[in-house]
């Protein structure tokens, strides 16, 4: 299971590769490979009336469904300004400061090869502006903390967790 599955050959030298899982480890030119989680960067965008922006997933895996704005991270990119990058990309929004919600792990989908992903959560708020959905994205829509969609209609495992630690801070407190 994970990045380095279906592995026989090193990618640099084709020497065979040795070990079980990760690390994976080549004789013929000495690298070494790490199947490490890949990191993802995630936005809980909130308008001016408290509602929260959802995209729907234009590619695989989870077509279809509801995911949060966000992507992969890329090499060597902080990731806050990767944050920044995806909402500009699916979104056309630039936000706020942002507060951190949470990191959640995940995995990118059913097949054996699917990276182990770790995603960082930050709730923002819109400073202007229409969402217009581009990338990866095929609608942005906002909805009510009382309206999200079920379990069913969300893209990863990590969506829901997100979405229900934000929907507990939306809740009306007793003190
Ligand atoms: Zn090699």
């Amino acid at each position: 299971m994970g990045l380095l599955h279906g592995w026989q050959t090193c990618p640099r030298c084709r020497t065979p590769l040795e070990g079980e899982a990760s690390p994976l480890h080549c004789s013929g030119c000495g690298s070494t490979y790490y199947a490490n989680s890949a990191p993802c960067v995630s936005a809980l965008v909130e308008d001016a009336e408290g509602r929260l922006l959802l995209s729907r997933r234009a590619v695989e895996p989870y077509l279809g469904l509801w995911d949060c704005p966000g992507g992969f991270l890329e090499e060597g990119e902080h990731p806050f300004d990767g944050l920044r990058r995806e909402l500009q990309e699916e979104t056309g929004l630039s936000v706020g400061p942002a507060r951190f919600v949470g990191i959640w792990m995940d995995v990118y989908g059913d097949a054996p090869e699917a990276a182990a992903t770790l995603n960082i959560y930050w709730n923002v708020r819109v400073d202007g502006g229409e969402p217009v959905a581009a990338d990866d994205v095929s609608e942005l829509r906002w909805f009510r903390a009382d309206a999200l969609p079920g379990p069913d209609e969300l893209a990863f495992d990590t969506v829901a967790d997100a979405l229900a630690v934000w929907r507990q801070g939306k809740e009306p407190r007793a003190y």
